[in-house]
């Protein structure tokens, strides 16, 4: 875990989305817009992400640690076909939250990498029903993009769904799912984007009219 110590992704456990998909989806958040700062730079912060998501043990960040170490060419690729998923994934829940369809290429992709994970797929009893959980013992390099890739496709078949939302700054690209009971959370976190808003929206009421515009935020 002390290698997410200082890593810009640590971000994501701050302020948790309420889906393991969603949280990798947030990790494209530097990425994104003007910045493009990538946070997961390359197969082991994808590793140590994942595990400091607790969507993998020690033990298999250990063995898909060793096995980037063996074979860095395919774990290179791995890395590469985990952001395509993310940005893919991304595109789809955000064209969700304005209510709009997603493009077939990027339900495409998302097909594809769930019929080239599921060989990691693994049914385990959950004291009253089998879930699909993965092979925690797998460490080809592959089975790092299970996890991600389960909970998507896990999450665009759930009701859950309904729930999902994109913070209400429209420089910011985190989405989560909105737990309240009345559907009212507006904001990634109120006291960044919620605050910078409340504040920008101050500055224009307060400004004389035909000035220039304020400064971006965030
Ligand atoms: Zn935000």
């Amino acid at each position: 875990m002390q290698r997410t110590q200082g890593k810009p992704y640590a971000e994501t456990f701050r302020c948790p989305a309420g889906a393991l998909c969603l949280d990798f989806c947030n990790t494209g958040q530097g990425a994104r817009g003007a910045r493009g700062t990538e946070w997961i730079t390359e197969f082991n912060d994808l590793v140590d992400w994942l595990e400091a998501a607790e969507a993998i043990g020690k033990a298999q960040a250990t063995g898909l640690h060793r096995s980037a170490a063996a074979a860095p060419e395919s774990a290179s690729q791995v890395w590469a076909r985990s952001i395509s998923f993310r940005e893919g994934l991304f595109r789809v829940l955000a064209a969700r939250t304005r209510g709009h369809a997603a493009a077939r290429e990027d339900l495409a992709l998302i097909e594809v990498e769930n019929a080239r994970t599921l060989p990691f797929a693994r049914l385990s009893w959950m004291g009253e029903r089998y879930a699909w959980s993965e092979d925690a013992a797998a460490s080809t390099s592959e089975a790092a993009l299970r996890p991600i890739v389960r909970s998507g496709v896990e999450l665009l078949a759930s009701e859950k769904l309904a729930r999902l939302q994109r913070c209400g700054n429209s420089t910011c690209y985190w989405l989560f799912l909105d737990e309240t009971r009345n559907h009212s959370r507006r904001w990634c976190e109120m006291a960044s984007c919620g605050n910078l808003l409340k504040v920008r929206r101050f500055r224009e009421k307060s400004r004389p009219v035909g000035s220039n515009p304020a400064g971006r935020v965030k």
